[in-house]
């Protein structure tokens, strides 16, 4: 039936609520089922009846909305042919700058990885997604064993051993490099619904690395599979009410039993990313030696509770307690009193993914823009015909590019560099880095809003996107190290390897 073909004289005829047909982009559309339940009312449809409503209806609904109700397509008006690109899952836009350079006509060797991971994440987890913000529910088992077995839990967690057994989207363990986990994070970056996005695994990208990075082998050989296969879920625990920029304050504390095989655990975490369901806490504590890092699992004496915060409860953001949790000595992650240095050696690469997140979510919103500005027509004329709304697209552009540009030079650096050489050269760049995009967030975000109007503040619709960034970007600014705080690190780090030279 769809591909049947007819002509506008015949489409005219069908103007009436018995029979009721529009064209768009020369698609023919029989609604006559649907024009008594159109979310906008029926009225406005009258006016369209039996005519070509493209811009009508480009004017007022994303291209979604057309997938969505395929079913209603009876075929093409004749001789036309399409002019408007229809979205398929996994491919690149050729928006100018809604992608990295160089997946816009510029070569390189991890094209059919970016297609794969979109591909995933637009079939498997973008149908879902919408639902599952709303509810408030976290990621069901069936789609993080998906993931486990796609590889796409071991892709955000990045390079190392266990790609031999977890291969991400088909990519031989020895050819996996940072740039690959870069692209997962991107990717799932641009799912458009942040608090499901960290539901999958943003506890687990900053919580596994302690236990692969410090833990015995023991626990290594235990956990890790658990994780990557996404039987189980891991999360990261250092923050506390007092002691959250200032690390070092950490209160809760760990108490060797008298035959010292165990630790009786104390004390509270706030603001834990995945914490409300996962199995296992990477969790600062003190004991007599100072700050440690131990691996909790949830049992007696672990208690979880949801903390509501500006965006969906699906992320699992938790208040967590322990209240005399018995925990073995196998489980000290790096040695007794060295937790410190765990922490800080976690940070580059936590700081790292979040970047490679908000710069991604950053381009994604410049896309909708672009293409908001491209087709709203206000006073007759289309938004970009306005020099002021050009200039807030520069804005955009110039300094996501930037921050890409300063990205990819710091993930080429880690692809070249020892985890622990990352650690002395990378923290600095880093953590200025962050704050740039951050900073930059901040301003797409308002950018975003004046172009796209009334609807860059209403929840779902043409603004979606933009509102869902305006209302979570400042996650961005605040996790990992907050913009003050990567601000002084990042000149502090700069300023320790100062020569002695003068003016
Ligand atoms: C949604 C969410 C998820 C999180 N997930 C996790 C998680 O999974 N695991 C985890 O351990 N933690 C997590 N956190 C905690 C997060 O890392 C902390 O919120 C962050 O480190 C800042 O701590 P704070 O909120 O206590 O702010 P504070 O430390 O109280 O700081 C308040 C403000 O003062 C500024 N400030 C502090 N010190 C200075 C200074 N010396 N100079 C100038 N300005 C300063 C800060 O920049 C900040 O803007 C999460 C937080 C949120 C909100």
């Amino acid at each position: 039936m769809a591909d049947k073909r007819f002509t506008l004289e015949e489409v005219a005829k069908h103007n009436t609520k018995e029979s009721f047909w529009l064209v768009i982009d020369g698609e023919v559309y029989d609604i006559t089922k649907f024009v008594d339940v159109h979310p906008g009312g029926a009225q406005i449809l009258y006016e369209h009846a039996g005519k070509d409503a493209t811009e009508i209806f480009y004017g007022l609904h994303r291209q979604e909305v057309l997938l969505k109700y395929k079913r209603f397509k009876i075929g093409r008006v004749e001789g036309a042919e399409p002019q408007i690109e229809m979205h398929q899952p996994g491919a690149i836009s050729g928006v100018p700058y809604s992608e990295p350079s160089f997946w816009l006509g510029y070569k390189s060797p991890y094209f059919k990885f970016r297609k794969e991971v979109r591909k995933f994440v637009e079939e498997e987890i973008k149908p879902i997604a919408a639902a599952s913000e709303e509810a408030g529910k976290g990621p069901s088992a069936e789609l993080y064993a998906k993931m486990g077995a796609a590889g796409f839990l071991s892709a955000r967690v990045g390079p190392g051993p266990w790609m031999k057994f977890f291969p991400a989207f088909g990519v031989p363990a020895e050819e996996f490099d940072y740039f690959h986990e870069q692209i997962a994070h991107e990717e799932l970056a641009r799912l458009t619904y942040p608090s499901f996005s960290d539901s999958l695994g943003a506890g687990m990208v900053i919580g596994l690395p302690p236990v692969f990075n410090f833990g015995s082998d023991a626990l290594k050989k235990k956990i890790v599979p658990e994780v990557l296969s996404g039987k189980k879920r891991i999360c990261l625990a250092i923050t506390e009410p007092f002691a959250g920029s200032d690390v070092a304050n950490i209160q809760a504390t760990a108490t060797r039993t008298e035959d010292g095989k165990f630790f009786i655990v104390n004390g509270v975490k706030k603001w834990i990313t995945n914490g409300t369901f996962s199995d296992y806490f990477s969790t600062a504590v003190r004991t007599e030696k100072g700050i440690t890092m131990l691996l909790i699992e949830r049992g007696e004496g672990v208690e979880t509770e949801q903390i509501k915060t500006s965006y969906s409860s699906c992320a699992g953001t938790a208040y967590i307690t322990f209240t005399n949790v018995k925990v073995p000595v196998e489980n000290i992650l790096g040695k007794d009193g060295k937790g410190f240095q765990v922490i800080m050696y976690n940070f580059n690469h936590e700081r790292w993914s979040i970047i490679s997140a908000v710069v991604s979510s950053n381009r994604l919103v410049l896309e909708e823009c672009i293409k908001w500005a491209n087709q709203r027509l206000v006073f007759g004329k289309k938004l970009t015909s306005q020099a002021i709304i050009r200039f807030k697209i520069a804005n955009m552009a110039s300094k996501i590019e930037a921050c890409q540009h300063w990205l990819d030079n710091i993930t080429y650096q880690m692809t070249n560099m020892k985890y622990s050489e990352q650690a002395l050269r990378l923290a600095g760049p880093i953590a200025l880095l962050k704050f740039l995009s951050t900073r930059v967030s901040t301003e797409v975000s308002d950018d975003a809003c004046q172009i796209l109007g009334g609807r860059g503040i209403t929840k779902g619709g043409m603004g979606r996107v933009i509102e869902a960034h305006q209302r979570t970007f400042k996650y961005g600014s605040i996790l990992g190290g907050s913009e003050e705080i990567m601000a002084d690190l990042g000149v502090r780090q700069a300023l320790r390897s100062m020569p002695n030279s003068r003016l």
